[in-house]
């Protein structure tokens, strides 16, 4: 879906330039939940806006579904299957009502009314907040602004959501409705990339691709990159609860990826009753 070909990035300052990102090879398939990690500074912004050629290499190549970012007549397709959540749920809506907001993106790119009335249905009722339909969003929740900005970018179909610390800024409350969200998108076949600085949200991806400094230094399935001694020097730490729970798993305890230590009880509460 998604090929770095040894892709760099380089932001020019008045100091001279920062290396962001250097010498980065992956692929991301398709249909997969893909968590990028790393602490701050690390290259995780940089790589999103790589992905839909909001930024384009200064080394190497970034193709999406085989289409070169840098050359500017893929830009519109390429923007089409990449949408990307960001972190701040106050500045991603645009109407006041909405679904006014949600129907936005497709009205943009021209779709036809009909269609955009069933996105905008289709696209509530995934983020779950059908209900809110005819509400204004400046007084909502974080979690919900951000659900409302997840369903405008899912009225334009992508086939590949980005969320660039899109939970960070939320509550416990609402960084839970963010992460169902995701769970729901990818039953429903959309691929996610997930990127975080929070281990515990990373639990149930397919892939964890860790960056220090903007390189790969990692890349694997969450119990084998947890499980690096690398971590502490990545400013990274799995949270408790899950390597409680990937102890249990390799012991032979049916103990699902659990993400909290309520999680966690209620599991253990299931297995035991
Ligand atoms: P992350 O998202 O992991 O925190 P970023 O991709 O935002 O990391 O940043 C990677 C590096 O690039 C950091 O050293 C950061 O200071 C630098 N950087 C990011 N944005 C800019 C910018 N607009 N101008 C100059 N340097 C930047
Ligand atoms: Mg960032």
């Amino acid at each position: 879906m998604i090929k770095l070909i040894g892709a760099g990035f380089s932001y020019k300052t008045d100091g001279g330039a920062v290396d962001a990102l250097r010498g980065v090879s992956v692929e991301i398939e398709r249909g997969k939940f893909t968590a990028v990690l790393g602490r701050n500074g690390s290259g995780k912004s940089t790589l999103a806006k790589l992905l839909n050629a909001l930024l384009l290499p200064t080394e190497g190549r970034v193709l999406v579904f085989g289409l070169d970012t840098a050359d500017g007549q893929n830009l519109f397709e390429i923007r089409k299957n990449v949408g990307m959540v960001f972190q701040n749920p106050d500045n991603q809506t645009v109407a006041s009502i909405v679904e006014d907001d949600i129907a936005f993106g497709p009205e943009n790119i021209g779709v036809e009314r009909e269609e955009i009335a069933r996105r905008v249905a289709w696209a509530l009722k995934a983020v779950d907040m059908e209900e809110y339909r005819h509400s204004a969003p400046f007084n909502m929740s974080g979690g919900q602004k951000q659900r409302i900005a997840v369903a405008g970018i899912l009225a334009l179909k992508p086939a590949v959501i980005i969320f660039d610390e899109s939970t960070s800024m939320l509550d416990p409350k609402g960084r839970g409705e963010i992460m169902a969200v995701i769970k729901t998108l990818i039953g429903d076949g959309i691929s996610v990339i997930l990127i975080t600085h929070d281990m515990g949200e990373a639990v149930e991806a397919d892939r964890v691709i860790v960056l220090g400094e903007g390189i790969v230094v990692l890349d694997g399935a969450p119990r084998e990159v947890f499980r690096s001694e690398k971590l502490p020097e990545l400013s990274l730490k799995p949270p408790i609860a899950a390597s409680v729970a990937m102890d249990l798993r390799e012991r032979g305890m049916p103990v699902g990826g659990v993400l909290t230590e309520g999680e966690l009880v209620g599991e253990l509460y299931r297995l035991l009753k």
